[in-house]
């Protein structure tokens, strides 16, 4: 018995990675009973018939699981936001960290297109990310054209397991390829595939990059708030859920309270104000439950 890792699911075959080598398995009925249905990404043990097939008798514990795409044991997600065309957008990239935050997956902020940048647009884009790596988040701008700051993603994709996030065009298959010369996928294929519009049940593939795997389509695609709580929104905020100790009032949601630590650090530019602002933000969506775009 040996153990791979699923990395890709098609007409009932699971095609299990294992020391370098493609095993294409059938799940034992075992799974049915038990309703574990193996999922990409999933860690298992499986009997080989040969060298090419096998059966699959194990499913490993799993760490995490996404829905969209269904893929479990994800290591990291790699958001993408354009600095430019689209203008970068801090909302947006808010909205995602939130989602990612209460996700409980490590993110990754790598703002692309940077070689379109005017020097000002350049120290605009820089003093939002400084901002971000101030509360401890890894944040890399690069341009898949020039590829300025393209090798730096290469040691943390090592090894993991990560699923790209981020809107149409932002240049998440150009990042891919950039990453990838030898996929030698055009950018319109791997954007269709990218793209699928979400209702549609598709296979989904973990594709080898710079020695981890990376899904073939992206994630997080659904950016409502509908399972998080008011008194959760905090804890996705880590320069907010730092300073919600010193508040008077246990559960402080830090809107009109008073003695509220995190109100004050806004005032004294400890907490960037649009950063608060936004929290403002998606705490009204959460008290509406009315998703906004
Ligand atoms: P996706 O929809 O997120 O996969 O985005 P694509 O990779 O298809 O890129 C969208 C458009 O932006 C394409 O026209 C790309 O050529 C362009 N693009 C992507 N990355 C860069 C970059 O780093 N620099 C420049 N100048 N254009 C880029
Ligand atoms: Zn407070």
């Amino acid at each position: 018995m040996t153990e791979g890792k699923i990395i890709k699911a098609l007409s009932g075959f699971y095609y299990v990675l294992s020391n370098g080598e493609m095993i294409q398995c059938r799940g034992r009925g075992v799974f049915r009973k038990n309703k574990v249905t193996p999922l990409v990404g999933d860690n298992v043990i499986f009997q080989a018939e040969n060298d090419k097939e096998g059966y699959i008798m194990e499913i490993k514990p799993r760490r995490n699981e996404l829905v969209r795409p269904p893929i479990a044991n994800i290591d990291q997600a790699i958001l993408i936001f354009s600095s430019t065309e689209p203008d970068f957008s801090p909302l947006l990239l808010d909205r995602f960290l939130v989602i990612v935050e209460y996700s409980e997956i490590h993110p990754i902020i790598c703002i692309t297109k940077a070689d379109l940048l005017t020097d000002n647009e350049r120290l605009k884009v820089n003093s939002y990310l400084e901002y971000y790596r101030s509360i401890g988040y890894e944040v890399i701008l690069l341009s898949s054209k020039s590829e300025e700051g393209v090798n730096e993603l290469y040691p943390l994709l090592n090894g993991r397991t990560s699923v790209f996030a981020g809107q149409s065009g932002v240049g998440k298959s150009s990042l891919i390829n950039a990453l990838n010369p030898e996929l030698q996928l055009k950018t319109d294929e791997i954007s269709s595939h990218l793209g699928r519009g979400k209702h549609t049940t598709r296979h989904v593939e973990l594709i080898e990059v710079c020695g981890g795997l990376v899904a073939d389509t992206p994630g997080f695609s659904s950016l409502d708030f509908t399972e998080i709580e008011a008194e959760d929104l905090g804890h996705t905020f880590p320069e907010i859920s730092g300073k919600s100790d010193e508040c008077k009032f246990r559960g402080c949601l830090h809107e009109n309270e008073p003695k509220c630590a995190v109100k004050t650090a806004v005032e004294n530019n400890e907490i960037l104000k649009e950063r608060y602002e936004h929290y403002l933000q998606f705490l009204l969506e959460i008290k509406e439950r009315k998703p906004r775009y």
